[in-house]
């Protein structure tokens, strides 16, 4: 998970990183991190916490330039630790560079391993400063990013969308397979990169594209250029950002992701039509789902469940007693808009299945008679490798059950999810081109011990050119 952004704007880079970050809190609320650079120095500031938490108005003039990197981190790899907190800052030769990611590689021991026996030492536990050794590494052989970024890119498994500052100048890539989101916007004075879109919404920018998948796109004060590094014979977008981690106002590979969401309520009547009251959601990640469901089902969407907006995500409480708990708190059910009603709940997801179980007897307490669970996603049913941090099989409440057997579990009337083809069909983007693995099992590219269906990536070279003419689409840029 994690959200990255990095901007070069005449205007200065801190505030506008600043604020970037806070429309990315949903992707990390672990630390947050903000380098920058004014032409001589690198200025940096990061913490534990929430981004406005960390960072307060002296902090942020403190953080000079119009150069700039930023990171909120949920870590998927690489413990809880102050070291592990991003961009990760290191000086090279005369260079300051800042480096910064988000996903999740899954050769990251075997890489290691092999600088270790080769004496080099790390000083975090996370694979971005794998990728940062790497690319040093090979800009001291080749002289040269692009060079870099592809010896980078042959080397590194998994999942990555990357920012790095060097000097003034900003690179962002993102992994031939496409897997995070990652894109380009146009600020006032300048060009940014940002994991999702809001993050240039906040801006008041305007969002120009995705980063290529396989792309290396390269900002300085001069404009904004990029150059394909690897072409990949398939994309494997995460589906789950579409289901539930993306804000639901972001536009990710040209999708809005409210629509994927609304529609995927109205299919979820459709495939299962239900007789009810109301529709009520679980706030706020249900919410898109809700209301698309009361419109196809023409059954009003009451709210009965209020979401507390001052905590956290239960999710991340440590222990499944603490996860219990906490979903007291921070859902209250309304008695008046439940007593002997039916009601269709709908919800974005299913993991271990600890929140539906609280909600619906938190909502039978309440006086619900019938609650039926509809659920935007397919089925759960194995972990996810590539940055999303998912848990074990043993702990995935749909794993090894049916879908009866899990209705069971979370006591709920009846419980239906959404179809894996409806959910692709709603996003509109090809099966072939979504990475689907916590949904089947079957990952994109080779996982020790799990199934997979990989594809041939081409790294681009002189013969390679040719075949790229065909394959770049016209740029939209005036530079
Ligand atoms: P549970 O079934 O209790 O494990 O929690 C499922 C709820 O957590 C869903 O309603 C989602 O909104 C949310 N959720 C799903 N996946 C994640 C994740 N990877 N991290 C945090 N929250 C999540």
């Amino acid at each position: 998970m994690c959200g990255i952004v990095g901007i070069v704007d005449a205007g200065g880079a801190s505030i506008k990183l600043y604020y970037s970050l806070y429309a990315l809190q949903h992707r990390g609320q672990e630390s947050a991190g903000i380098s920058t650079f004014d032409g001589t120095n690198l200025h940096k500031f990061k913490g534990a916490g929430l981004v406005a938490d960390v960072f307060s108005p002296p902090v942020l003039s403190d953080l000079k330039g119009d150069a700039g990197i930023g990171h909120v981190r949920y870590p998927t790899t690489g413990a809880n630790l102050p070291e592990n907190i991003q961009p990760l800052n290191f000086q090279f030769r005369e260079h300051s560079i800042s480096v910064a990611h988000n996903g999740n590689l899954v050769n990251t021991a075997e890489l290691r391993s092999g600088f270790e026996q080769a004496g080099q030492i790390f000083t975090t536990t996370t694979d971005t400063e794998i990728i940062a050794k790497i690319l040093m590494d090979e800009i001291s052989t080749f002289g040269s990013v692009e060079e870099a970024v592809k010896v980078c890119m042959q080397k590194i498994r998994g999942s990555y969308s990357v920012v790095m500052m060097i000097g003034g100048i900003i690179y962002a890539f993102r992994d031939p397979l496409g897997i995070k989101p990652f894109c380009i916007g146009k600020t006032e004075r300048g060009y940014m990169v940002a994991s999702e879109s809001v993050a240039i919404d906040a801006l008041n920018a305007k969002l120009l594209r995705d980063v290529h998948p396989g792309e290396l796109i390269r900002i300085d004060s001069e404009g904004v250029k990029g150059t394909r590094i690897a072409v990949p014979g398939k994309r494997a977008h995460c589906i789950f950002e579409y289901v539930y981690f993306a804000r639901a106002d972001s536009i990710i590979d040209g999708v809005l992701v409210y629509d994927v969401r609304r529609r995927i309520g109205q299919d979820l009547f459709k495939e299962d039509p239900v007789k009810a009251d109301s529709v009520c959601s679980v706030p706020d990640s249900g919410t898109a789902y809700a209301i698309g469901y009361a419109e196809g089902s023409k059954i009003p969407f009451v709210e009965s469940l209020m979401k507390n907006r001052y905590m956290g995500r239960t999710f991340i409480m440590p222990s499944q007693k603490e996860r219990e708990k906490a979903v007291r708190i921070k859902l209250n059910p309304i008695p008046a808009h439940l007593k002997d009603k039916s009601v269709v709940l709908v919800d974005d997801s299913i993991v271990r299945g600890t929140t539906s179980k609280r909600i619906i007897e938190l909502m039978r307490e309440a006086g619900a008679r019938e609650i039926h669970m509809r659920i935007g996603s397919p089925a759960i049913k194995a972990p996810c490798y590539l940055g999303v941090d998912m848990p074990t099989r043993e702990e995935l409440i749909a794993s090894n059950r049916e879908e009866d057997e899990v209705r069971h579990k979370i006591t709920a009337t009846t419980l239906r999810h959404v179809s894996l083809d409806s959910l692709v069909e709603a996003i509109g983007i090809d099966r072939e081109d979504l990475c689907t693995g916590c949904l089947t099992g079957c990952y994109p590219l080779a996982i020790e011990g799990e199934r997979a269906k990989t594809h041939e990536i081409d790294f681009i070279d002189a013969t390679y050119q040719a075949k790229l003419g065909s394959f770049e689409e016209p740029d939209p840029f005036s530079f």
